[in-house]
């Protein structure tokens, strides 16, 4: 039965979005592209993806002419609407070093760390107020049966010299942080940090702008040719030629040529509370920690400046043939199930109000890393796949891109995940059936484990087949 209490999504942009366009002095959208344009560089997507690469690539090389091509508006995708946690790889070392060996795993960790300090040193030293709070991200244990799930990956890191990015927290310093009935023991990354996700972005427009770089929004890339001299981009309003191109499609890539296969767009979905500030008091919540708990379809939750809770959870549709529709945003099922999900977690918080509901699409590579490179004779650089886990990462992928586009020698343009091919999802609608099987019984083995029953025999065996086929996805 669907609850009336809640908002339905897709009615608006996210609430993030729509107060970080309150707060804008000119909110009014960069006109489209129509005619010709020449640069040196073209973006596609104006996401934190291809707007870190603009600027990093304006800092490595002032004299370049680089434009940017957005469908939407700057920050009108994920990068506008997400949970707003900010981290690097801590938690994933044990799958980079079986990737990539156990030096190189902490090697590509420390670089993905900088992004926490250099987003908040970013905001700081351009004037962008994003909320920025370094306060920590605790991983809660909110399962009924099992305990202490990242031991292993705290022993990992410990062996590789790197323990006290992860600290075990017990039962009783969990309740210190978030007084809730429903969290039993858990783990702290101290490297963490949240923000208002759109103020980013939009910052980040301003940022550009301001550098003199070309937005056109509202501008759709429908075909991208690449050829011994340069790079051709076709929009229904015109015609971009550049010496190269930068890709940052995020989900979208998932029904691009070259891309569609090794990428699968599934939806997330988030609701935000009527403020609640005294209530969060009473919970001792008051140090803007961010929150999840460890299903596979991850509930996310923090606070908001003005005393609210964003809830998010991955309970979103997988996508089909790469299009990326109404299912990603208009999906009132998957809105219930965030709710569920809040209730189940925040069970004294039964009676609050939620005041806004909205969605997007992630993207999910087989090893559910992005997959960063170049292509077409190192024209065209690209950078996708970080699997709901980009707002940090996406900074520094955008570094990555950056070096590709200007000196491809460059130690980041050289570290070990760049260029890695990720591996195929089976073809349509294969893909589509699959995933959709799987991530159901994903969702009932969770909801099972959170009751404390057994899934039993089918969902188990369902939710372990990606991993028995080399797909990193499933517990
Ligand atoms: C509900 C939700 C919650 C999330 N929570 C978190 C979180 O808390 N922490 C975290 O780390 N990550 C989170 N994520 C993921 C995070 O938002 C993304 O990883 C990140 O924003 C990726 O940035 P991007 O620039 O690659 O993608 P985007 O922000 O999606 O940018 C891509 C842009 O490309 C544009 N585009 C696509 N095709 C074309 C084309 N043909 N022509 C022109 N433009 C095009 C799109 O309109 C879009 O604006 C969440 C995602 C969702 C949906």
């Amino acid at each position: 039965m669907a609850d009336e209490r809640v908002p339905r999504p897709g009615t608006e942009r996210s609430w993030w979005l729509r107060e970080a366009l309150a707060a804008e002095e000119d909110s009014r959208p960069a006109p489209g592209l129509s005619g010709h344009v020449e640069a040196d560089v073209a973006i596609v997507g104006g996401g934190y993806t291809g707007m870190w690469a603009a600027w990093f690539l304006s800092e490595r090389a002032p004299d370049a002419r680089i434009v940017l091509l957005e469908r939407d508006i700057c920050g009108g995708g994920p990068s506008g609407r997400n949970g707003g946690f900010v981290h690097g790889w801590w938690e994933n070392v044990p799958d980079l070093a079986r990737q990539y060996g156990p030096d190189a795993a902490v090697d590509i960790a420390r670089a993905a760390d900088e992004v926490v300090g250099g987003i908040g040193a970013w905001c700081e030293a351009n004037g962008v107020d994003a909320w920025y709070t370094p306060a920590g991200y605790l991983r809660v244990n909110g399962f009924g049966i099992k305990r202490g799930d990242w031991t292993g990956t705290v022993e990992h890191l410990t062996q590789l010299g790197a323990g006290s990015e992860l600290e075990p927290r017990s039962d009783t310093e969990v309740q210190a942080i978030c007084a809730s009935p429903a969290f039993r023991d858990g783990v702290f990354m101290r490297s963490a940090a949240s923000i208002q996700p759109a103020r980013l972005a939009r910052g980040l427009r301003r940022a550009l702008l301001k550098r003199g770089v070309g937005i056109f929004e509202g501008t759709r890339v429908r075909r991208l040719r690449a050829g011994p001299s340069g790079v051709q981009l076709e929009t229904e309003g015109g015609t971009a030629r550049a010496g190269q191109a930068i890709l940052g499609l995020n989900a979208w890539a998932a029904g691009w040529p070259g891309f569609r296969l090794r990428t699968l767009a599934w939806g997330s979905y988030m609701v935000v509370t009527e403020p609640i500030p005294d209530r969060l008091a009473a919970l001792g919540w008051t140090g803007g920690e961010l929150l999840s708990d460890s299903r596979f379809t991850i509930s996310y939750f923090r606070t908001t400046r003005d005393g609210r809770i964003a809830f998010g959870a991955g309970v979103g549709a997988a996508g089909f043939d790469g299009r990326i529709g109404d299912r990603f945003t208009h999906d009132a099922g998957a809105i219930q199930r965030v709710v569920a999900n809040f209730r189940h977690l925040l069970p004294m918080l039964n009676d609050v109000r939620f005041e806004a509901a909205w969605g997007g699409p992630i993207d999910i590579t087989a090893d559910r890393f992005p997959e960063i490179g170049s292509r077409d004779g190192g024209r065209v650089h690209y950078a996708h796949g970080f699997a709901g886990n980009g707002a940090g990462p996406s900074r520094l992928a955008g570094r990555i891109l950056a070096a590709l586009a200007d000196d491809p020698r460059h130690p980041l343009a050289r570290l070990p995940i760049v260029g890695r091919r990720q591996r195929p999802f089976p073809p349509e609608p294969l893909r589509f059936i699959g995933a959709r099987l799987v991530r159901e019984a994903l969702i009932r083995q969770d909801d099972a484990l959170d009751a404390g029953r057994d899934p039993g025999l089918i969902v188990r065996a369902l939710a372990r087949l990606p991993r028995l086929l080399g797909y990193r996805l499933g517990h």
